[in-house]
C-alpha cells in the first residue's frame, strides 16, 4: 500500500454523510442541493440513453460537449477557446488527479492555499511531489503577497488555486489573482486553477478565471465541473481546460486514469450549457434565496457567520458565536445530538495554527429544511 493510503481516514464529507444517514440527521455537510435539477437536463439524459449510443465515446470527450463547453465559457466569461482545449473528465476530482499527475515529478513543489479541498495534498503526494501551504487568515481568507513570494523555490513546478474557495466562500480580488499570476509568470510555475465554483457567485460581480491574466493562457489548466454548474453533484462530470503541449500531456493522463467519461450524461450537460443564461440565473436566485434564510436563522439562533459571497456553504464562527467546542468535537456532536450534520473547517488544513473554530453548512435545501436545521441548531448550542 502506498504511504499516502496507509493510514489515511475516510474524507470528511463521506465520513459526515454517513453519520447523518446514521441518525436521521439533516445533512448541511457535504455539498449538494436538494433542490429538483434543470429538468431540461433530466429529460436530455433520458433521451441520450434511448436514443444514442451507450458505447465508448472518444476518450477526451464527445466533440459536441467539447463545442459546448466552448460556447458556454464564450457566452459567460468571454473566454475564446478551441474544442480541442477542453478535456472532458469525470468530475473536477479526475481533472484534479490528471493535471497534478501530468505536471508533477517527485521532488517537485506545488503551492496549496489553506483552506484546500481536500483532495489537493494527497494527490500532489501522490504524484510524489511536496504540498507547500499558504494560510488564509479567517475571516477575510485574503490572499497574502510576501508568504506567496516567500513560498517559491526553485523546486517550485505548480500552484494551485481555488476560487471562489471552498470551504470559505470567498472570492479573490482582480488584484490578488493579478498577483498570483505574476508570480506564476515570472517563476515559470503552472497554474491548476479549480474554478468549479465560478457559477455559484452572489457577490454580483462575473467571474474572471485566471487563465485571462497575462502570461497564464499558456501556463493554467482551468478546471469546472457540471455537477457544480447544474447543482448535479453526482453526475460527476467534469473538464479541464489548457492549450497545445499541455492540454495533449492532459488528455494522456486521463486516458489511463478513466479513459472516458458517462456518454449519456455527456450529451445532456452539452443540451445543458447550450441553454439560456436565464436557467443558471433562475437556479443560482434560487440557491441565493437559501443563503439569505440560513444566514437569517442561523442569526436568530445565536450564530455568527462569516461574509459570503460564493458557493453553496456559510460559515458559523464557533468562538464568536460563545461556543467553545472545537469544530470537530462540534460537528460530530451536532449530527448526534441535534440531527444537522455540518463540516468542521479544520479538515481543509495540514500542519500547525490550523483555526479550530469553524464549521461549514450547505445551504442548498428547501426552506423548511433550512428553517429545522437552524431550530435543532438553536436548541442544541
Ligand atoms: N474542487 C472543489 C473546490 C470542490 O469543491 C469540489 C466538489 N465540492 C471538487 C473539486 C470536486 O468536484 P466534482 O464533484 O466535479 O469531482
Ligand atoms: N466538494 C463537496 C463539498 O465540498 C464534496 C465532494 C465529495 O464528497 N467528495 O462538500
Amino acid at each position: 500500500i502506498h504511504p499516502v493510503y496507509a493510514n489515511m481516514e475516510r474524507t470528511v464529507f463521506d465520513r459526515m454523510s454517513s453519520l447523518a444517514r446514521e441518525h436521521g440527521a439533516i445533512n448541511l455537510g457535504q455539498g449538494f442541493p436538494d433542490g429538483p435539477p434543470p429538468q431540461e437536463l433530466i429529460e436530455a439524459a433520458g433521451r441520450a440513453l434511448r436514443d444514442r449510443s451507450n458505447q465508448y465515446p472518444p476518450g477526451a470527450g464527445l466533440q459536441e460537449l467539447r463545442e459546448a463547453i466552448c460556447g458556454y465559457y464564450a457566452r459567460r466569461q468571454g473566454l475564446t477557446l478551441a474544442p480541442e482545449q477542453a478535456i472532458v473528465t469525470s468530475g473536477a476530482t479526475e481533472a484534479l488527479a490528471a493535471a497534478l499527475f501530468t505536471l508533477v515529478s517527485p521532488g517537485d513543489e506545488v503551492i496549496l492555499f489553506q483552506p484546500a479541498y481536500d483532495a489537493y495534498a494527497p494527490l500532489v503526494r501522490r504524484a510524489g511531489g511536496a504540498p507547500v501551504s499558504i494560510a488564509l487568515s479567517p475571516p477575510q481568507f485574503r490572499y497574502p503577497a510576501e508568504a506567496l513570494a516567500a513560498a517559491v523555490t526553485p523546486k517550485t513546478r505548480v500552484l494551485v488555486l481555488n476560487d471562489p474557495l471552498n470551504p470559505a466562500g470567498t472570492v479573490a480580488s482582480h488584484e490578488e489573482l493579478a498577483a498570483i499570476a505574476r508570480t506564476c509568470a515570472e517563476h515559470d510555475l503552472v497554474a491548476i486553477s479549480d474554478e468549479v465554483w465560478e457559477e455559484v457567485r452572489f457577490d454580483g460581480t462575473a467571474h474572471r478565471s485566471l487563465m485571462t491574466f497575462p502570461g497564464m493562457a499558456e501556463r493554467t489548466v482551468k478546471i469546472g465541473s457540471a455537477g457544480k454548474i447544474f447543482g448535479l453533484t453526482g453526475w460527476k462530470i467534469g473538464w479541464m481546460i489548457a492549450e497545445g503541449l499541455l492540454a495533449t500531456a492532459l488528455s494522456r493522463a486521463h486516458q489511463f486514469l478513466t479513459f472516458a467519461s458517462a456518454v449519456p450524461l455527456q450529451w445532456a450537460v452539452a443540451e445543458g450549457l447550450s441553454l439560456p443564461g436565464a436557467v443558471l440565473e433562475g437556479q443560482r436566485a434560487g440557491w441565493g434565496a437559501g443563503r439569505e434564510r440560513l444566514k437569517t436563522g442561523l442569526a436568530q439562533a445565536g450564530f455568527e457567520v462569516l461574509p459570503n459571497a460564493a458557493t453553496w456553504f456559510l460559515t458559523v464562527d464557533l468562538a464568536a458565536s460563545g461556543i467553545a467546542l472545537p469544530d470537530r468535537a462540534f460537528s460530530e456532536r451536532a449530527v448526534v445530538e441535534a440531527g444537522v450534520a455540518t463540516v468542521p473547517v479544520s479538515a481543509f488544513y495540514q500542519g500547525e495554527n490550523v483555526p479550530e473554530h469553524l464549521v461549514r453548512l450547505c445551504f442548498t435545501k428547501p426552506d423548511e429544511v433550512l428553517d429545522e436545521a437552524a431550530g435543532r441548531l438553536a436548541r442544541f448550542r
